[in-house]
């Protein structure tokens, strides 16, 4: 039966694409690049669960690097270190992916590790007058795209 589903998911794959996976970017824990490392803040990072934080500047789309779990490794929350200068330290990229793309392009992107094991989701926003521009919508991860693969929720620790 876990053979059959496995088999069948890894069809799936290319007839889904990264919009039908993604975290939307409005459930996202994210946090400002003006937040300041005290320790109200890092245990409600704590308390997300997540291992991976996307830092936005000024708007929540504006994403403009990643914040992990380890990078606070050495932060004493009593010296109220601003996160810009931890993000100027570790400057860890962000990539971004187009939200048509299909998750077996998805899945070989995330295993050649050219990428890490995140990415943010990009559209083509075309409406109003303006000129079409890139907008964020949500994020994907690994894990995303093996719940497919196996046809099944991955329970976190
Ligand atoms: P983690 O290692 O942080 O648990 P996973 O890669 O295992 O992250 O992803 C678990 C789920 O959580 C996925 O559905 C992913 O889209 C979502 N996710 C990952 N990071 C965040 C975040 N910062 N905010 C909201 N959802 C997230």
């Amino acid at each position: 039966k876990n053979e059959v589903n496995i088999i069948s998911g890894a069809l799936e794959l290319r007839k889904k694409t990264v919009a039908d996976v993604m975290t939307h970017i409005d459930d996202a824990f994210m946090l400002s690049l003006e937040a300041v490392l005290d320790f109200e803040t890092v245990s409600e990072i704590m308390n997300s669960g997540y291992s991976r934080i996307p830092v936005f500047d000024g708007d929540r789309k504006n994403i403009v690097t990643l914040l992990y779990i380890k990078d606070l490794a050495f932060v004493d929350t009593d010296d109220n270190t601003p996160l810009k200068t931890l993000c100027e330290f570790y400057q860890n990229p962000v990539h971004f992916v187009f939200e048509d793309y299909t998750l077996d392009i998805m899945f070989n992107q995330f295993k050649e590790g050219t990428i890490g094991h995140i990415a943010f989701v990009h559209r083509v926003n075309n409406e109003g007058d303006g000129d079409p521009f890139y907008e964020t919508v949500g994020l994907v991860t690994l894990e995303d795209v093996i719940e497919e693969l196996i046809q099944a929720e991955i329970v976190d620790e």
